[in-house]
């Protein structure tokens, strides 16, 4: 992988899949990283750096400082393992039972580590700032948006952001990078169908929770295909259903959780509206009624345009024009949080190879990441932020 490696050493390339290793075999769930953040400031203290570390907890944020004026560049990686039990037998399998780094964010943090050594080494950079953001808590906890209440945007104010994300999905050497959106927003939301217990064999004596929360379920469909526009893409699922106790018994209450995703601003700020509508309507034509708890987990990831023709650039550059791959995807990501607020792009870095057995799905108890993709994201990271903060007097 040296061909897309140039700028990395041997040793450099070496050390990147041996501390991607490290953070494998111990990973942290979301604001417990505590070890992690205990190897990521270490290392950035050898740098020379100052880390801060404890931000939202358990987050780390250093700054390299050019000492000459120019703009601050942000680069994020998240920190967080999933409550996932590691299928294989891999030398470098989880020692935490029942924790795993299922979406490849132990690479995220050593590419984005090797990045900044690479950097160091090369005097990088040569103007402004570069900020290192190691943020705790991406799946589903809000970790972006506690390290930005900690003004992780602020003192120096960012002028702009990247992160990326390697993705199994998509093959190595291939890359996505989307300008406008490119992940959906993400809500959760919960649904209590409240009717009344009673008999099995009265049913018309009692409203049927479990009936009503089955008709809640299907006519949260209609949202999709009937009150949002189908050229704006949206997707309503419910994924838990609890009701009832007894074969013989009519349910008092039925408790549906679900998630919507959408890409379009004003798609996602009707959804509450319409997901308690459809739900209360549904619900009462059973004779029963409903509670709904509706929680806005993060927006859209949208792209900007400038910040993502300079990624495509530097991809085509290094890996050719036609490893660009047009994929958006209605998962979220919670580094929306940054790019909501100042210019950015997120983008994909291919780490699917059938022959290693890495094109698991994220999440999965078989997921793993082909290393072969690490160098290409870490030179990634190096020419975006060597560009971006290149010397122009
Ligand atoms: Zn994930
Ligand atoms: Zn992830």
């Amino acid at each position: 992988m040296e061909r897309f490696s140039p700028t990395l050493t041997d040793s450099e390339r070496a050390d990147l899949v041996a501390l991607r290793r490290d953070f494998h075999r111990h990973p942290e769930l979301g604001f417990q990283e505590t070890r992690t953040m205990g190897v990521i400031a270490e290392r950035l203290r050898a740098l020379g750096l100052e880390p801060r570390t404890g931000v939202a907890g358990t987050g780390v944020v250093a700054v390299m400082d050019s000492g000459r004026p120019g703009p601050t560049l942000l680069l994020r990686s998240d920190m967080d393992a999933l409550p996932v039990t590691e299928v294989a037998d891999r030398a470098y399998r989880s020692e935490t039972e029942g924790v795993m780094h299922a979406c490849g964010h132990d690479g995220h943090m050593a590419t984005l580590l090797t990045a900044a050594a690479v950097l160091r080494r090369l005097g990088e950079p040569k103007r402004g700032r570069l900020k290192l953001v190691f943020q705790p808590a991406e799946e589903g906890e809000g970790g972006a948006e506690h390290m930005i209440a900690e003004g992780v945007l602020a003192d120096p104010p960012v002028d702009a952001a990247l992160a990326l994300h390697y993705w199994s999905q998509l093959p190595t050497g291939e890359a996505a990078v989307v300008a406008g959106p490119f992940m959906a927003s993400v809500d959760d939301f919960t649904i209590r169908v409240i009717g009344q217990g009673g008999h099995a064999a009265m049913p018309h004596e009692v409203p049927d929770a479990l009936v009503a929360g089955a008709a809640v379920v299907t006519a949260l469909q209609t949202i999709v295909s009937r009150r949002t526009n189908p050229m704006l893409p949206v997707v309503v699922t419910v994924g838990a259903f609890h009701a009832g106790h007894a074969f013989n018994v009519i349910a008092d209450k039925a408790v549906l959780r679900g998630t919507c995703r959408a890409f379009d601003e004003e798609v996602w700020l009707s959804l509450p509206g319409h997901v308690e509508r459809v739900a209360k309507a549904a619900a009462e034509v059973h004779g029963c009624t409903v509670e709904v708890e509706f929680q806005r987990l993060h927006r859209a990831v949208v792209n900007d345009a400038e910040m993502t023709a300079h990624v495509r650039e530097t991809v085509a550059g290094l890996l050719g024009e036609d490893s660009i791959a047009e994929l958006r995807t209605m998962g979220g990501e919670d580094v929306s949080e940054y790019l909501s607020r100042v210019p950015g792009c997120f983008f994909f870095v291919g780490s699917g190879d059938a022959a290693k057995g890495t094109m698991a799905p994220h999440h999965s108890a078989a997921f793993d990441l082909d290393e072969d993709a690490l160098p290409i994201g870490c030179e990634l990271l190096v020419r975006l932020a060597r560009d971006y903060l290149a010397g122009e007097d």
